[in-house]
Parts: structure tokens; sequence; C-alpha cells
């Protein structure tokens, strides 16, 4: 017998992709709960370049499916056995991890659940077709359905679900710009992207004791950002439209990047930009995806004679959410301050096309629903 939250609803209003640039509301019926799983009643769900690429098109997905990964809500009805797993209780604030993991299988025991046998990239919250009962695997919605595999985390009290959101982001920079490159002490640290990626990379190398940390971005809708950045404790900023990084680090610090990160998006000249930046033998994190083959000015070469260390990184591990949910607990950094926009479910696809660009304004550095 699951435990009952208070203020019942009988529909659960969703929004479901049905096509490219297809978003429609809709109302699907409020999910029995058993021992094993639970219902989220979502206070808040962050918008990020994924839910844009899926709503466009530009990401092969399978339609239909309510979109949304980076929800933080309120538990409103658990199972028994889902409480004692998750150890949460109806009323408990939490965020919900985007990977589902079996806990059982060989990539799940060594922390890879991205790799999971059972369920793997193509069990992801937010991508899941709405026709797989109970069809609430979305976070844009005022519900979403915990399975047994999901795996949530507590949200630390001090925190407020909009800001809270930005545990898959900061997560997301904890493991690209600390973890998989192994920054340490006294590293010269190059950040190229200035979004809210870039900005929680940057707080990761920052708090991994990195001695440099230079960020880039490019254009002038990138200046806000940057100005962002130097906020948010970077040494240097550089707007790449007008200036040569290289050329700026080396006049900075006297020589070139022991890592770099590039969390760019749609950006094809960052990458040989990532490569001219790092010194010899240093690493270079790819973790911005850019659409299209091609890669400008990019010679291979460059990775023989430099003895470069490339790292892909995909995603975000449990380690890195829970880091990130103390970090922005922490205070430390001005993450409540960063400039946001909120959207009701209605808001959402104009919130969307505004942090595409498509509105022709500056788009906002976060996004988020509250339904
Ligand atoms: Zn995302
Ligand atoms: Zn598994």
């Amino acid at each position: 017998m699951a435990a009952m939250g208070s203020n019942r609803v009988r529909d659960v209003r969703a929004l479901v992709l049905e096509a490219p640039r297809q978003l429609v509301p809709r109302e699907l019926p409020l999910p029995e709960i058993g021992d094993d799983d639970a219902l989220l009643r979502i206070e808040a769900c962050g918008l990020c370049g994924t839910d844009h690429e899926q709503y466009s098109g530009l990401l092969p997905a399978g339609f239909a499916f309510v979109p949304g990964h980076e929800s933080v809500g309120v538990i409103d009805r658990i199972g028994n056995r889902a409480a004692e797993r998750w150890g949460v209780a109806v009323g408990d604030r939490v965020a919900v991890e985007v990977f589902q993991s079996c806990r059982s299988c060989d990539a799940c025991h060594n922390g890879e659940y991205r790799r999971c046998r059972r369920h793997g990239l193509a069990d992801m919250y937010g991508f899941i077709p709405v026709g797989r009962a109970p069809g609430l695997w979305g976070g844009f919605a005022t519900h979403q359905y915990l399975a047994p595999d999901s795996m949530v985390m507590a949200v630390p009290p001090a925190l407020d679900p909009v800001t809270a959101t930005l545990f898959n982001p900061v997560g997301a920079g904890i493991r690209w710009g600390w973890t998989i490159p192994e920054t340490g002490a006294d590293d010269v640290v190059t950040v190229l992207g200035p979004g809210v990626r870039g900005l929680s990379a940057l707080v990761a190398a920052r708090e991994a004791g990195a001695a440099f940390v230079m960020v880039t971005g490019s254009g002038s809708h990138d200046r806000p950002r940057l100005e962002m950045a130097m906020r948010f404790g970077a040494d240097l900023v550089v707007d790449v439209a007008t200036a040569d990084p290289v050329v700026e680090l080396v006049g900075a610090t006297g020589g070139l990047a022991d890592v770099v990160v590039d969390v760019t998006a749609k950006a094809p000249t960052a990458f040989a930009q990532a490569m001219g930046l790092a010194r010899p033998g240093g690493r270079v994190v790819v973790a911005g995806t850019r659409g299209v083959a091609e890669t400008p000015g990019f010679n291979p070469d460059h990775i023989v004679y430099k003895e470069l260390r490339l790292f892909g990184a995909l995603g975000v591990d449990s380690r890195a959410y829970r880091a990130a949910l103390a970090r922005l607990a922490g205070g430390r950094y001005p993450f409540e301050s960063l400039p946001h926009e909120v959207a009701s479910l209605n808001g959402v696809e104009a919130l969307l096309q505004a942090m595409a660009g498509e509105a022709g304004r500056v788009p906002p550095v976060h996004g988020v629903m509250v339904p």
C-alpha cells in the first residue's frame, strides 16, 4: 500500500512532444502507485539545449513523449519498498537523475549506469514514449512517475526548487571540469563556452584548486555571460570573435592550459581552438556537441606532436550530482543570481525558442519551468 500525500488531483497536466515543433498540452491519468514506485509532484524543471534539440527535431527522438529531464519536486505518493530504497518519504524534496539504473549489471556496479544493460541511453527521463505506461516520463508536467529503477536524491532544505534544478548542469561541470581531467592545484584551466555548463565547469575548476581559469565566449550575446563568469571567479574572459584566446592566455599566464574543457554548443571551430589552447601533454575534455562532422582549422597532427590526452564526456554520475547539490546549497557561488527566466507549462514552448535565440532577444542563461 502506498503512502498518500495531500492535494489529490485526478489528472496530470503534461506537455507532449508529438513531432518536431508540436508541443501539445495533454491530460494524463494519475497512475496507481505500488510498493516499488512513486509519484513526484513537480515544482520546477530546468530547460537545457537538449530540450531544444528534441523540440526542433535536430536530435532524433521517438515521438511522442513528455520532455524535460532536470526535475525537482516533492514526493506525492510512494510505496514502502521505494521509500526504503531511496531513503525518502512523502513530502520530501528530491531531484531525479536523468538515467535509470538496474543496480545489478556490471555497468551499474561500476557506476557507469549510462551503459546499464537494462536501461542505457534509451531509457532516459524526457525521452521515453508517452505510450509506455504510465506515460509520465518527463519533467514538463505537473507530475512525474518514479519507476523502481529511478534514482532520486534528497535536495538540501536550504535550496529553493528553481535553483535546485541546476543540479544537472552543475553536476556536469563537476564531472567535466574536475573529475574527468583530474584538475588539481596549480592547473591552468580554460573553459570554452560561457553558458550554465561553462560557468559550472569554472566553479568546479575553482573548487579543484586551479591556479588560473579562463572562460571564452563568442560574440555580443555571450558578453553578459562572460561578465557573469567574472562574478563566478574567472581570472580572464575572452570574446573569441574579437580576440585570439591563445594570445590572451599566453599573455596572462606565460603559457598554455593544463586542462581545456569544451562545453560549446554548435561551435565547430571550438575543437581546433581547444587543441591550440592545450599545452603539450595537456588534457582536453570534449563535452560540447557540434551537430556537424566538420572541424574547421583542426589538424590531427597537433594531437600527436603535443601528445594531448582527449576525453569525451557524456552526462553526469551520482557522485557529481550529490557534489553539485552540496555546492548549490553551500552558497559560495552566486547561483541564485544567475539570470534565469521562469515559465509556466503554457510558456515552455516560447522559453525554449528564446533560449535557442529564436525570439530575437538575448537568450536567458538559465530557463526553468514551474507548473
Ligand atoms: Zn539537459
Ligand atoms: Zn544496470
